[in-house]
């Protein structure tokens, strides 16, 4: 496997505090690590929620909001057989309202350091060419690809 999930190390760091210079926040949530809702993809790490750092009480409301939800989508995708596809639908399509919250989310946290929103793919789907957003082709990073403009990260399996 090659995700983030595996490649990436969640010990605990604090936003800005320890982030590299050209470094990224990544916003992104798996099933193990459920209170780490952001990554640094230079250090590898993720941080923990009480550990964001940010006095933005409607902010930090939100990102709990989008964690708390968004994992019940993934349990929904993981464990269900009656609602998997409906869940997985939600996860991949950028226009969900999981993911409309999310990119909401992520723009808001560029003010406190550039962040990317991680946009869920199922296993064996195909890796789309072109950002969902803006339609222009992603940039390729690390296994990764990436829209600069969108903000939009996209994982190859
Ligand atoms: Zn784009």
């Amino acid at each position: 496997m090659n995700d983030l999930y595996y490649r990436f190390d969640f010990s605990e760091i604090n936003l800005k505090d320890k982030l590299e210079q050209d470094d990224f926040l990544i916003l992104f949530l798996n099933h193990i690590e459920l209170n780490y809702p952001l990554i640094s993809y230079k250090l590898k790490t993720g941080i923990h929620f009480l550990n964001l750092n940010i006095k933005d009480v409607a902010l930090l409301d939100l990102i709990y909001d989008w964690m708390t939800v968004y994992n019940a989508i993934y349990d929904l995708y993981m464990d269900s057989g009656d609602y998997e596809f409906w869940a997985l639908k939600e996860l991949e399509n950028i226009n969900s309202s999981i993911n409309v919250l999310g990119l909401k989310l992520s723009n808001l946290l560029n003010n406190y350091a550039e962040t990317y929103y991680y946009l869920f793919r199922g296993i064996d789907r195909e890796l789309p060419k072109k950002c969902p957003l803006c339609n222009k082709d992603f940039n390729a990073l690390e296994g990764s690809h990436i829209c600069k403009k969108c903000k939009i990260i996209m994982e190859e399996w």
